[in-house]
C-alpha cells in the first residue's frame, strides 16, 4: 500500500537558507525546517551541484539528477522538512535507515 507523493512530478526545490562554497568546489546547502526550525544540512560535490543545475534546468526529477543522495535527503530538498519530521510526513513510505552521511 504504498501512497506515493503522486501529482509533483516537476522539479520544484526549496530554496535553501543557506549556502556555502565547499573546499571540494561543492557546496554546503541548509535547509531550515518549516515545521520545526530544525536545520538540515546536505553536502553537494562538485558533480553534483553541476548535475543539479543542469537536471533542473531540463526539468528533470530530483531522484535522477542526484540518484546517489538518499530518499531523505532529496526530500529535505525538495520541501526542506529535517528527517524527523518527514518521518511524521510520510510513516512508513521508505524503509532506508542504514544511510550514513
Ligand atoms: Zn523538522
Amino acid at each position: 500500500m504504498s501512497e506515493a507523493k503522486e501529482g509533483r512530478k516537476d522539479t520544484m526545490l526549496r530554496k535553501p537558507n543557506n549556502i556555502e562554497d565547499a573546499p571540494n568546489g561543492g557546496c554546503t546547502l541548509s535547509y531550515k525546517c518549516p515545521s520545526c526550525g530544525t536545520t538540515t544540512v546536505i553536502k553537494l560535490t562538485l558533480d553534483e551541484a553541476l548535475d543539479l543545475g543542469a537536471g533542473l534546468a531540463n526539468r528533470k526529477p530530483i531522484q535522477d539528477i542526484l540518484p546517489g543522495k538518499t530518499p531523505t535527503e532529496r526530500e529535505v530538498m525538495v520541501s526542506g522538512l529535517c528527517p524527523k519530521c518527514q518521518d511524521d510526513f510520510f510513516k512508513e513510505e521508505e524503509e532506508e535507515e542504514d544511510e550514513e552521511a
